[in-house]
């Protein structure tokens, strides 16, 4: 903050002043704690992709990235963006994977039925609360031990 220059004087807008700047650097404390909070969401958090094959890939979900994954069932890119993952093109016939909503939370996954590719993200230690969000369209609820939103 410059000074604008103005002199404040008299009581009532000193308090006015103090005011101001108590609520200017409020902001400027929840501005900086939801940075922080932003940076530090999900430090060591790993997207995990598996592909038909059985092939494994790990990318730090803290890290932009694009990782194209072709089997022979089909190719789907997989996007790292601000922390969080989407898939963001794939040769399947319903596009379920692409028009899923990005994830960022342990746990969370998204799945490409037909290509049968997994992404999901791994806390990294332990704390995967094992909730699969998914469109209840592409959730092959049987194959997973946990349970569907
Ligand atoms: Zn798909």
């Amino acid at each position: 903050m410059t000074g604008s220059g103005s002199k404040v004087k008299g009581r009532r807008q000193g308090l006015t002043s103090i005011l101001l700047i108590a609520a200017l650097l409020l902001g400027g404390l929840l501005g900086w704690a939801g940075i922080q909070a932003y940076a530090n969401a999900h430090p060591g958090h790993l997207v995990i992709i598996t592909d038909s094959e059985g092939m494994t890939y790990e990318l730090p979900l803290d890290r932009d990235a694009q990782q194209v994954i072709t089997t022979p069932l089909g190719t789907n890119t997989v996007v790292v963006e601000g922390g969080r993952v989407h898939i963001e093109e794939a040769d399947c016939p319903g596009q379920d994977c692409v028009e899923h909503d990005s994830i960022s939370n342990a746990g969370e996954t998204i799945i490409c039925l037909p290509n049968q590719l997994v992404v999901t993200i791994s806390a990294g230690d332990s704390s995967v609360d094992g909730v699969l969000n998914t469109d209840d369209s592409n959730a092959p609820a049987s194959d997973f031990d946990t349970i569907a939103r």
